[in-house]
């Protein structure tokens, strides 16, 4: 197998403000795994927040990684498994090449992602859109131009974040998820979260710094809207200690290094009574696409972010009236445009 990679800077509409970051590196790479005739096409979108990855190191890791391919992509689960332990600090770079190997194996065998993974593509559910944090007139205007989604994602964790959620409320009915991005201390999130209830808030995601378990339990068992672990969830490790803290965890491919760990992810969750959502971090449509495939065994999408760019290089799901759309073409189904 042949590897190749590039950066891309992608663009957005609005800065795209949370509460733990300002303007982030909003570059992706794009990767190329090619064998036996076929191109299998991949996105690594690193983020500084997790082993501090860059485009750089992800480019070093696709310099590097050429044997450990070997000459058959078929068994994605065991050439994941020895690039993550040779680049353990690299989970972006890693779910790079779990997604072209799956565009790769899917276009050789003629099948989209989620019939090689024995899914029903009928069984999507709606993504959120998401508003960043701006001043509450952007992002009122924001809610304008949200109009056709019905479920927002809207991210707070700064001082005037009631004000936000009240003026958002105020002018829309659609389903409103919270995430404070952990931007609030463990007594303010439970005073915040009931102060939240009058606004009918479907779930609150990631409300304080990771790693405080005690905290979040504390959190879950002073309030009574659901709670989704986000920055505390990063692989399946992690999800035997969020047991009693959270209602539901949010998986990434870009945290999880891809679709291998992130079916595990979801398999595990379920087993332990939480409910999963696929997120994602400043993606192209390519690894969005490829997120999408497993979304039908999701209860949550938060798969927007083409909705956000201005310069998506690839074309996969569409969304219709909020509802995930998977493309039937051979692979992941993204096209370059
Ligand atoms: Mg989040």
């Amino acid at each position: 197998m042949k590897i190749s990679a590039e950066t891309f800077q992608l663009e957005t509409k609005y800065p795209f403000v949370i509460a733990r970051a300002g303007a982030a590196d909003q570059r992706s790479v794009f990767l190329e795994i090619a064998h036996d005739g076929k191109v299998g096409l991949g996105e690594a979108h690193p983020s500084s927040y997790y082993y501090n990855e860059t485009p750089e190191k992800v480019l070093e890791v696709v310099a590097k990684v050429g044997d450990l391919l070997g000459d058959d992509p078929f068994p994605i689960v065991d050439i994941v498994a020895r690039i993550t332990e040779a680049f353990p600090d690299a989970p972006a770079a890693v779910a790079g090449i779990d997604i072209a190997l799956h565009d790769l194996c899917g276009k050789l065998l003629g099948v989209p992602v989620y019939k090689m993974l024995a899914l029903n593509p009928a069984n999507t559910p709606r993504t959120s859109y998401t508003i960043g944090i701006d001043t509450i007139d952007v992002m009122l205007k924001k809610l304008e131009e949200a109009r056709e989604y019905p479920i927002l994602k809207i991210k707070v964790g700064v001082d005037n974040d009631m004000e936000m959620i009240r003026a958002i409320r105020d002018n829309t009915d659609a389903i409103i998820r919270v995430d404070a991005n952990t931007g609030w201390g463990v007594d303010e999130a439970i005073e915040k979260i009931n102060a939240l209830e009058q606004f009918d808030i479907e779930l609150i995601e990631q409300p304080i710094k990771a790693g405080d378990y005690e905290g979040l339990r504390k959190i879950r068992q002073n309030t009574n809207i659901p709670l989704m672990a986000d920055e505390d969830s990063i692989t399946t490790a992690e999800l035997p200690k969020l047991i009693g803290c959270v209602d539901a965890i949010n998986i990434k491919l870009m945290k999880c290094r891809g679709l291998c760990e992130a079916l595990r992810m979801i398999h595990t969750a379920h087993s332990l009574g939480m409910d999963v959502m696929l997120g994602c971090m400043t993606e192209s449509s390519l690894s969005l696409t490829a997120a999408a495939q497993l979304s039908p065994l999701t209860k949550y999408a938060d798969l927007d972010m083409n909705l956000l760019l201005t310069n998506d290089p690839y074309e996969g799901l569409k969304v219709v009236d909020g509802k995930i759309i998977l493309p039937e073409s051979p692979g992941v189904g993204a096209i370059r445009r």
